[in-house]
Parts: structure tokens; C-alpha cells; sequence
């Protein structure tokens, strides 16, 4: 009986806890396991809830430094975009790779988010790309490129029309694939900061250079990208605390 009465009261427990409600590590831009509730989800998750230097922020107040140009090395392109539930996303193969403060960092992925995360001066932009890179030891090192509205994108062009709009779905991107190089601004003027992901995990310690210039995309582009991700999957603003936003 003392058996039975402990399961009853861990099932209970466990019925009752967030984690089981977001059941295990489940998380989503609303509701229950939305972004106030990441840092619960899961003791994976704490730094969400508890961390000083979380992405995105408010991009204002910015100190002038002197930032090294970085090396772009995007030959190899992407051949397919999936759509996690998340974001869509484009997988990069080996090849591609930033190099950074004297250190390579490998380019793993681009994913988008509608609306923007980040914004600058207050002003948020219909869709945001974020390259995301890591280097040898794990390091990670983010490049976000703000979105406009105006001329076609041409890269976006190619596939706009066919976005899989179901998670799990997965779409050969049309001819040679895409270049990253596609993703960034001609003029490549930064912002930078010291940040977080800006999803669970949330796992501090990544190198956020925030691209001053935005890339544009017609109006039906930007909406098709809406579409198929199918919610907004911007994490709010999260405080700056102790950080410089050097540019
Ligand atoms: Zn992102």
C-alpha cells in the first residue's frame, strides 16, 4: 500500500509539472509551453528563464568599435529546406565556413524568422535569416540578416512557390542549390554582441554579428515564408542587462 500511495502521489506530481504538460522537452511560440514558460519546460531549458545574456534584444545605444572584418567562404550550397514546426530551414553541407577573430567557424544551417527577432532602434523587420555556425570545439557564432519589403529576392524566387507548409516536409531546392552568400546584404557592416540562442536550449555564449544592412523580398515571398512556418517564431525581446552592443 505505501507503494501504491507514492506512485499515486508521483503521478500527481508528475501529472501537474509542466514538463509532463509540455510533454518532455516541447516547446512552442504560445500558450503552455510558450516563450515564458521555456525556462520550466525542462532543467535543460533553465538558462531560458535564468540567463543574463539572452537573444534577441533591442539593438540601440550601440558603441563604436573597431570590428575585424570576417572571411565569408560560402561555395558549397544548400540543396534542402526542411520545415521542423519551428522555422524552415536549409542545411548546409561541409565546406562553408566564417572565419572570425582569427578562428573557423563551420556553417551548419540558415533558418528564418517571421517577424524579425532582433530589432534595431526599435524598428522590427517582417522576416529575419540567422547562418548559424559553429567551430571546432562547439563555439557558436551567428550571423542574422534583417528582411525588407521590396525587390524579389532571387534565390527566393526559385522555390518560394513550393514551401512545405506541414512539418516534417522537405523540399529539393531547385538547380545547384543556394549559396549562403544568398542570405547576407552586399554591404556587410555589423552589429555585435554577445547572446544566446533564441531557442530552447537557449544556450549562452554565442557571437551574434547582426548584418546593418536588411536584404530585401517581394511582398509574396515574405507571405509565403509566413505562411508555410505557419505562426509567428519570434522569441520577445529579452533584457541587455550588463552587455555592449558594439558596431
Ligand atoms: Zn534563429
Amino acid at each position: 500500500m505505501p507503494r501504491i500511495s507514492a506512485l499515486t502521489a508521483l503521478l500527481t506530481m508528475t501529472l501537474a509539472s509542466p514538463l509532463f504538460a509540455a510533454s518532455g522537452s516541447e516547446w512552442s511560440y504560445s500558450g503552455q509551453a510558450g516563450p515564458q514558460h521555456w525556462g520550466s519546460l525542462s532543467s535543460e531549458f533553465d538558462v531560458c528563464g535564468s540567463g543574463k545574456n539572452q537573444s534577441p534584444v533591442d539593438l540601440a545605444g550601440m558603441i563604436e568599435g573597431n570590428l575585424p572584418e570576417p572571411a565569408y567562404d560560402y561555395s558549397e550550397p544548400g540543396e534542402t529546406l526542411i520545415n521542423t514546426g519551428h522555422t524552415l530551414k536549409i542545411a548546409y553541407p561541409e565546406g562553408n565556413a566564417l572565419t572570425l577573430d582569427g578562428r573557423r567557424y563551420a556553417l551548419k544551417q540558415v533558418h528564418f524568422h517571421t517577424p524579425s527577432e532582433y530589432t534595431i532602434d526599435g524598428q522590427r523587420y517582417p522576416m529575419e535569416a540567422h547562418l548559424v555556425h559553429a567551430d571546432a570545439q562547439g563555439n557558436l557564432a551567428v550571423i542574422a540578416a534583417m528582411f525588407e519589403q521590396g525587390e524579389s529576392h532571387d534565390a527566393l524566387a526559385g522555390f518560394s512557390d513550393s514551401l512545405p507548409g506541414q512539418a516534417d516536409k522537405r523540399l529539393s531546392l531547385p538547380g545547384e542549390g543556394v549559396s549562403a552568400t544568398a542570405w547576407l546584404p552586399e554591404r556587410r557592416d555589423y552589429y555585435r554582441l554577445n547572446g544566446s540562442l533564441t531557442t530552447p536550449p537557449c544556450t549562452e555564449g554565442v557571437r551574434w554579428l547582426v548584418m546593418k544592412d536588411p536584404v530585401t523580398a517581394s511582398p509574396a515571398q515574405l507571405e509565403a515564408l509566413r505562411k508555410a512556418i505557419g505562426h509567428a517564431n519570434n522569441r520577445p525581446l529579452q533584457p541587455v542587462n550588463a552587455r555592449l552592443i558594439v558596431e
